[in-house]
């Protein structure tokens, strides 16, 4: 089979980049490994951008969210409400939004090639010319132009591409996520973050009854603790704060998984035939792990790159690189460097630092809103914001 782009992995980074391409007349196949696949994740999307990308989202009955409440490890509170409009930010159970958009694609015109798990590159005079997939009735092939790597941080792709290393431990979160049902004490347009010395916990309620849950450790502490045991402790906390209620609830769903968590590689992106984008390039932010709008941007400039490579007839390192300089990756890179040398000082000595940026949260007004810009809605801090909180007592 021929096309023009072969996107492999129908994640909010692949489908964007499908429906892109699709779009613009050429021919695309998506390819994925199972469209019933429920992407571990909490589906939190703080960003009002989503609704531009989407505007099938606004027709939809999500719960919006004008509440935040963040506690520090040793109990600081952060509360803060905000006004409702209709592009605040929302909770997504990801099997349902992985289909709607996946479904934006295909009526855009990408063709759908389920239960394939990409494996490997054909190789053509040492040139990569298609991928290869296994499905239960044996390999298949798909030839393209270009090869979009979508799928996500377990790549096969992306690590045989020679773009990247594999994921260390140290470059990684590891999360436990449920979707639990049951009656709660959530305020339901409220999420909740619990910084810990280890990474966080959340609470994101979807719903009055149904609300995702988990836990994430980093870098080192993937190697210290057991997210499994995390996650059964601060379910209990949770129960001890009075936020859930001591009766057993239904478990809609539960898995653990990793993501990325170094930020990306600009020389890891791009080369002859290919591009890499949302989590199998690392498009997840260093301090939230919020990886849903990278995904959504990365794909959608992949998509415009493919198509200018394609108008030219040139699909080299050299004319795919329009994606690795394009301003809005350039920014995305340049925020999570940035982001990542955040989280190394709030995380020394056992977090000592983030128990500090709390406590400065409760002394004053303008601290917090930079906080809730910062840790919510992945914005760059003031310069003075570390030498702050180094001065703090
Ligand atoms: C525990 C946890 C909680 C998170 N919480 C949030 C959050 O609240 N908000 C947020 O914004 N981000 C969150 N993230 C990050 C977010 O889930 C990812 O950044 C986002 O899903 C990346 O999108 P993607 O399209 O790049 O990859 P994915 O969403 O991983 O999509 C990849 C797709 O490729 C398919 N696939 C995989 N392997 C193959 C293969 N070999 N062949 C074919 N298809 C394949 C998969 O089935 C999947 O459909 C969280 C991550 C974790 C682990």
């Amino acid at each position: 089979m021929i096309y023009d782009v072969v996107v492999s992995g129908a994640g909010p980074a692949g489908s964007k980049c499908a429906e892109v391409i699709a779009k613009a007349g050429y021919k695309v196949a998506l390819i994925e490994k199972d469209i019933n696949f429920r992407k571990p994740c909490g589906g939190g999307i703080p960003r009002a951008s989503i609704f531009r990308y989407y505007p099938q989202l606004k027709k939809l009955d999500f719960v919006k969210k004008n509440y935040i409440a963040m506690f520090s490890a040793d109990g600081h509170k952060l509360e803060h409400t905000f006004e409702e409009t209709d592009v605040n930010p929302i909770v997504v159970d990801r099997l349902e939004f992985d289909n709607l958009i996946r479904n934006v694609a295909l009526d855009a015109g990408a063709e759908l090639f389920d239960k394939n798990i990409s494996y490997d590159f054909i190789y053509k005079d040492h040139k990569k010319v298609g991928i290869k997939t296994k499905t239960s009735s044996g390999t298949k092939e798909y030839f393209a132009k270009i090869i979009v790597v979508a799928d996500g941080m377990s790549s096969k792709l992306a690590n045989k591409s020679g773009l990247r290393e594999k994921w260390s431990p140290l470059n990684i979160g590891i999360g436990k996520a449920e979707i639990l049902e049951g009656q709660n004490n959530l305020n339901e347009k409220g999420t909740y973050f619990f910084f810990k010395n280890y990474g966080y916990g959340w609470i994101f309620p979807i719903d009055r009854q149904k609300f995702n849950i988990g836990t994430i450790t980093y870098y080192e502490n993937n190697l210290k603790y057991n997210v499994k045991n995390l996650f059964e402790k601060f379910l209990q906390e949770s129960r001890n704060r009075n936020l859930l209620s001591e009766k057993p609830y239904r478990v809609i769903w539960s898995a653990i998984f990793p993501e990325p968590a170094t930020g990306v590689l600009e020389k890891s992106l791009c080369d002859d035939n290919i591009i890499l984008v949302g989590d199998a390039a690392g498009f997840v932010g260093p301090i939230s792990g919020e990886g849903i709008h990278g995904a959504i941007i990365s794909g959608h400039i992949a998509g415009e790159t493919s198509i200018n490579a394609l108008k030219n007839g040139d699909f080299t390192a050299n004319s795919l690189k329009g994606f690795k300089k394009h301003p809005k990756i350039k920014n995305i890179i340049r925020l999570f460097k940035f982001q990542r040398k955040f989280v190394n000082f709030f995380y020394e000595n056992e977090g000592e630092n983030l128990n500090k940026t709390f406590k400065m949260v409760e002394e004053s007004e303008e601290f917090k809103q930079i906080v809730i810009d910062v840790f919510i809605f992945g914005q760059t801090p003031p310069k003075d914001f570390i030498s702050k909180i180094k001065g703090s007592n």
